[in-house]
């Protein structure tokens, strides 16, 4: 990576974090990566995932749900640029679902969300909780990356407009796997679910609801990795902690210690 790439690398974070914490942006990010010219490459598209025997209800009918979704084109400048619809990963009869905003580079490219270093910490997250990824379900609003200039780097928030048009998939996902709870992971997936607006500081650590789901709020694990300090670290915790509470999860003292400074 050239140092010029590493600057714009960080003006984006830079960004997205201000956006997190609700604060208007007037500058844009694509004219900033437009200067950069870091093409990707197109990786075929991966096979679907094996159904498991026998097929459960809510499996076969994820299944049935998959196959227009994936041919989706009601978004053309989206079906222009996507490398492959990003469907959404996970047990179909979970009980805890995580929703993002939207397939990023790495997502786009494998074909699955939450893959990449954000991806990584989600894993983490999850596992501290005691759930493996196969346990839970993960999805995003949008399911076709966000389109970018074709020599831009990085990835764009998705337009309200884009998510509105895409959330119905989302829905139906939800209808069917019918989780007892959800986590929206950052500011703009609480904007594509429930066209918040407030800063993630306001809408997280308390539940809300999405159509009779109960639904907590917390930041983008993107964000963690940009800001590493404890006290962000366990705001994320306690909203999970809560999130296990609902689930009447049994939760250790460790757990309930995660991240809380040393005495
Ligand atoms: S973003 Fe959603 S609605 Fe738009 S083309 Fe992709 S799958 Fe279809």
């Amino acid at each position: 990576m050239t140092k010029f790439q590493s600057a714009l690398d960080h003006v984006h974070a830079t960004l997205s974090d201000l956006r997190e914490q609700g604060v208007e942006l007037r500058a844009s990010a694509a004219a900033l990566t437009r200067l950069a010219d870091t093409p990707t490459a197109a990786k075929p598209v991966p096979a679907p995932l094996p159904g498991s025997s026998p097929v459960s209800a809510k499996a076969g009918r994820l299944a049935a749900l998959r196959g227009p979704v994936l041919a989706c084109t009601l978004c053309p400048h989206l079906v222009k640029s996507r490398t492959q619809v990003v469907f959404g990963v996970g047990n179909p009869e979970a009980e805890l679902m995580f929703v993002g905003e939207a397939p990023g580079e790495d997502e786009d490219l494998q074909g699955e969300p939450f893959v990449g270093k954000a991806g990584q910490l989600l894993t983490k997250i999850i596992v501290a909780m005691g759930f493996t990824r196969d346990d839970v379900y993960i999805g995003n609003v949008l399911k076709c990356r966000p389109d970018m200039p074709p020599s831009d780097s990085g990835n764009r928030k998705p337009k309200p407009a884009e998510m509105a048009t895409c959330l119905p998939y989302l829905r139906q996902q939800i209808d069917i796997i019918q989780p007892r709870a959800l986590v929206a992971l950052g500011a703009t997936a609480m904007e594509g679910l429930l066209a918040a607006t407030e800063p993630m500081a306001r809408l997280r650590g308390r539940w809300h609801d999405f159509h009779g789901i109960p639904l907590m709020a917390t930041y983008h694990p993107a964000y963690l990795l940009r800001n590493q300090s404890l006290t962000e670290k366990r705001k994320v915790w306690e909203d999970m902690l809560l999130v296990l509470e609902h689930l009447a999860k049994p939760i250790s003292e460790r757990q309930r210690g995660f991240f809380l400074p040393a005495k």
